[in-house]
């Protein structure tokens, strides 16, 4: 019994939403990977704690970092005011913006965002997308994922997709649907920070000395090389 909860005790729970690649997702074996989930792994071996990743909801995530039912999460999550008034925020590791997917005929319809205040747009629900899709025309249908949002464009339930440019530019590159292109149009200055419970001030500083370390010894190029080719 007490060699068990020493080792729960190295265990951190980090929750994820994975269908986000290629920040997380899952491969034909159903396992969780992704840049997300090796930085996340790469920061814990530095730091010595092992990392159980739960998959949930988007929208599930910072409530349950609140709750101490996750200590933290991963999920390229954007970091944003109203969120760090509930949860920590480790430093930036990433930087992103988001951009929209509209079907391939309407490209010189929607050449811009303005030209979409008038209509129906799509977005994964509690995200900065769907944030900037209410600004944008106030006429917005939310998703669970961003894969059923991109479905709901295609069958014209809505006009575009707003979503992180990152996840856009990944689903256009590897899914050889050429059915959907993305607008000129960008909305930059997000910042993704992993999400820690306001309870562990201790874990957020492993994390952000874990992120340091990686950063230093070249372990984070590594993993921004493997997903994004660059
Ligand atoms: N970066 C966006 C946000 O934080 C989207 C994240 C996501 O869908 N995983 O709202």
């Amino acid at each position: 019994c007490s060699a068990l909860s020493i080792a729960n005790a190295n265990t951190v729970k980090i929750g994820t939403e994975a269908t986000f690649a290629p920040f997380e997702f899952t491969n034909e074996k159903s396992e969780i990977i992704g840049f997300d989930i090796d930085i996340i792994k790469a920061i814990a071996a530095e730091e010595g704690f092992d990392v159980e990743i739960v998959n949930m909801p988007f929208d599930a995530l910072v409530p349950s970092v609140l709750t101490s039912q996750l200590e933290g999460a991963i999920a390229g999550v954007t970091i944003t005011e109203e969120r760090a008034q509930r949860v920590n925020f480790s430093d930036p590791y990433y930087k992103s913006g988001i951009s929209a997917v509209i079907r391939k005929e309407d490209v010189s319809k929607y050449p811009s965002f303005d030209s979409l205040k008038s209509s129906r747009l799509c977005a994964q629900i509690g995200t900065t997308g769907a944030n900037a899709a209410q600004k944008i025309s106030g006429n917005v249908g939310t998703y669970n994922t961003v894969p059923e949002a991109i479905m709901e464009l295609k069958t014209k339930g809505c006009e575009a997709v707003l979503n992180d440019r990152p996840v856009n530019l990944y689903f256009l590159r590897t899914k050889n649907d050429d059915s959907v292109v993305e607008i000129k149009e960008l909305l930059n200055g997000e910042d993704y920070g992993i999400m820690v419970s306001k309870k562990n001030p201790e874990l957020l500083k492993q994390i952000n000395d874990g992120l340091d370390k990686i950063r230093k010894n070249g372990k984070f190029a590594e993993i921004h090389k493997k997903w994004f080719n660059v």
